[in-house]
């Protein structure tokens, strides 16, 4: 069975792990989300690409959820003291050969694509990740600073990670999208998908900046194969970071109904929500889109597991009906 995933970083990297145990013979073609990429210290960092390349290919820091393993910080530290920064971006010295490495291939000229591919070689996380495009799609967030009033644009990094989602988004904007094109692979992986899944991932800034990309979004409603999604808001708020604040930004409540309905029944065939939010079922089911209600904590391995077969489970009905 060929399955393709639309992946942001920890939900998505987590529920594909439980994927494959579900699922140990299926052909895994994972887009990633990089509209969260972001230059620094004249490296290019993906975020969202490391994270599942090293969660499925075993170097990832389990508790946290990102970066490396037995990380040790020497080189950050030393950058700081000649005053360079940004310090508020953690990065570690085997996360930054990563880096170096991929910024190397890029500058000689090879499409991310190719440097994923090539990173992956070295991972071999038993999928195949492509980017959702080469070309550079920075995510974006309009605030307004609450010390100076001052109305600003800044890198969604430095909305998330620098200010915590402190201060309301008040608009999300995946800045190059519009130029944007698929990365090679990804439409092929689509048309060819006997099922897609949209992981319990941020719904506006990793899945909704994967389909920003022209293509994708009428690839996937037109690919005519179950589309299945898993909801990453539990209980009216988001199991992990602060989904919230980005879904008020694009006007949707902070539901796993809502979120349904803003992928919408022209894309999503399928919606599974959490047990505690089975209240919600009926709503989904009025929009169009067939939902169940299943525990959906990734708990572990094996609760990652079982929510994938879930949700595979779910696609065959849809199939069927
Ligand atoms: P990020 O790029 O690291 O933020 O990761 P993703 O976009 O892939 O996933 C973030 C989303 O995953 C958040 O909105 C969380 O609510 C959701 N999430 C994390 N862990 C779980 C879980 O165990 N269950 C569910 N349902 N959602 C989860
Ligand atoms: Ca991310």
């Amino acid at each position: 069975m060929r399955i393709v995933v639309l992946a942001g970083g920890i939900g998505g990297a987590r529920f594909l792990r439980g994927l494959q145990q579900a699922s140990p013979d299926a052909d895994i073609t994972v887009i990633g989300n990089t509209g969260d990429d972001i230059h620094l210290f004249g490296l290019k960092v993906c975020p969202d690409l490391d994270t599942v390349m090293y969660t499925l290919g075993g170097g990832i820091n389990e508790e946290q959820g990102w970066g490396r393993t037995d990380e040790t910080f020497h080189l950050k530290e030393e950058l700081a003291a000649y005053g360079v920064g940004p310090e508020w971006f953690g990065l570690g010295d085997r996360d930054f050969a990563t880096h170096i490495v991929r910024t190397q291939m890029l500058s000689a000229g090879f499409p991310l694509s190719a440097v994923t591919e090539a990173l992956c070689d070295r991972w071999k996380p038993g999928v195949r990740l492509i980017p959702m495009s080469d070309d550079r799609v920075e995510t974006h967030v309009a605030v307004t600073l609450p010390d100076s009033g001052e109305r600003k644009v800044i890198h969604f990094q430095e909305y998330w990670v620098r200010l915590r989602a402190s201060v309301p988004a008040e608009a999300v904007v995946p800045v190059g999208a519009e130029q944007s094109k698929p990365a090679p692979g990804v439409l092929e992986a689509i048309a060819e998908a006997d099922v897609i899944l949209f992981p319990p991932s941020n719904p506006v800034v990793s899945v909704g900046s994967i389909l920003a990309v022209p293509g994708i979004r009428e690839a996937i409603a037109e690919a005519g194969v179950p589309v299945v999604g898993l909801s990453p808001i539990v209980g009216d708020a988001p199991v992990r970071g602060m989904a919230d604040k980005v879904l008020a930004a694009v006007g949707v409540e902070s539901s796993a109904a809502a979120v349904a309905e803003h992928y919408g029944s022209g894309l999503l065939d399928g919606w599974l929500v959490d047990t505690v939010d089975a209240s919600a079922v009926e709503r989904v089911e009025a929009a169009g889109i067939r939902c169940r209600a299943v525990p959906l904590m990734m708990s572990d391995l094996d609760a990652a597991a079982r929510m994938a077969a879930e949700a595979l489970t779910l696609a065959e009905e849809v199939r069927g009906a």
